[in-house]
């Protein structure tokens, strides 16, 4: 008999670390980007997702100043760049799981496990359609050539993708090469912006003739305004490919529910989670056969950089900072 409660007892102790009634997430990602799908999570499981909303800096803070008391549960933001950071301040904890390996490839995930992309999202180039023939466009290097002088528009430097961005080019490229790109960005820019959205409205009047963006503020505008004379185009095809970044999440290192966190991170890795999560943002899901939304079909297919390990983008950010500096782009 007194087994036997012993068993009901470590039964039901298991049972509710695996099955959460809660689950809190600290997330940078705007409300109306998550809620869907936390509240179909709730409906599948029954377990409730509360969230925390607030810039990624902001949230690693908090977390940092909980310490262990934080209710958090999953870190829940956009960049590897910010995920780098949440992982090097040890405030997230490895995971062992084969879904999520096998979902995940291995260059959008730490490699202790520490985080996952979840979405995949592009930064690319955007050119004015009157003023620019996709011909005339090759890569990211090529933006460095004087013929884009006075034609550029740039968003700032101190937006975390564009660190990764510049990160990625010092990895590919070797720091020095990479200085000389970014110098001649910097000499061809006719402005710097403080969002994506400012740089491809600018490239749509004309402002400037060529942009660096994320994909997703294309769609967004582009479904506002269909007659937009912008279009995306994919660099650095017959080289090392688009510069591709996430959305990802970990699990808390002090999270008292982690296997019912690591549930959740591998249904959100899921087909089911993954339409909705990627579609929602225009994004790319990270599982291949998952259908994309309409726009993102729309702009083609491209070759992503999958050599990237996208650690990096944190390892190098410093660096990319550095050199931004030097080169004078602010
Ligand atoms: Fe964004």
């Amino acid at each position: 008999m007194r087994q036997y409660i012993l068993f009901l007892i470590i039964t039901m102790i298991s049972f509710q670390t695996i099955q959460a009634d809660e689950l809190v997430v600290y997330t940078s990602r705007k409300e109306h980007l998550v809620k869907d799908i936390f509240e179909l999570y709730t409906k599948k499981t029954g377990t409730k997702i509360t969230y925390k909303t607030g810039k990624a800096p902001a949230l690693i803070q908090t977390l940092k100043a909980e310490g262990k008391n934080t209710p958090a549960d999953i870190f829940m933001t956009v960049d590897a760049g910010n995920l780098w950071h949440a992982s090097s301040q040890d405030l997230l904890a490895p995971l062992s799981s084969s879904l999520l390996e096998k979902n995940i490839p291995t260059h959008l995930r730490e490699k202790n496990n520490k985080w996952f992309g979840l979405s995949i999202r592009a930064r690319t180039i955007a050119y004015n359609t009157n003023k620019v023939k996709a011909d005339e466009l090759k890569s990211y290097e090529d933006l460095a050539d004087n013929k884009w002088n006075k034609r550029l528009c740039l968003r700032t430097s101190k937006k975390v993708y564009n660190q990764s961005l510049v990160a990625m080019l010092i990895h590919e490229l070797g720091e020095k090469k990479a200085e000389e790109i970014v110098r001649g960005w910097v000499n061809n820019t006719v402005e710097i912006f403080s969002n994506d959205t400012a740089v491809l409205k600018a490239v749509a009047s004309g402002q400037c003739d060529v942009g660096i963006l994320n994909t997703y503020y294309y769609g967004r505008l582009k479904n506002k305004e269909p007659k937009l004379p912008v279009k995306l185009f994919w660099p650095n095809q017959d080289s090392y490919g688009v510069h591709i970044n996430i959305s990802g999440a970990g699990v808390t290192k002090y999270s008292k529910k982690k296997q019912a966190a690591q549930k959740f991170l591998e249904w959100l890795a899921g087909p089911e989670a993954q339409k909705q999560f990627a579609q929602v943002n225009m994004e790319n899901a990270i599982l291949n056969s998952v259908e994309q939304a309409k726009e993102v079909k729309s702009w083609g297919k491209f070759k992503g950089n999958n050599t990237f390990q996208l650690s990096n983008a944190g390892v190098l950010q410093s660096k990319a900072i550095k050199l931004m500096r030097r080169a004078n782009y602010k």
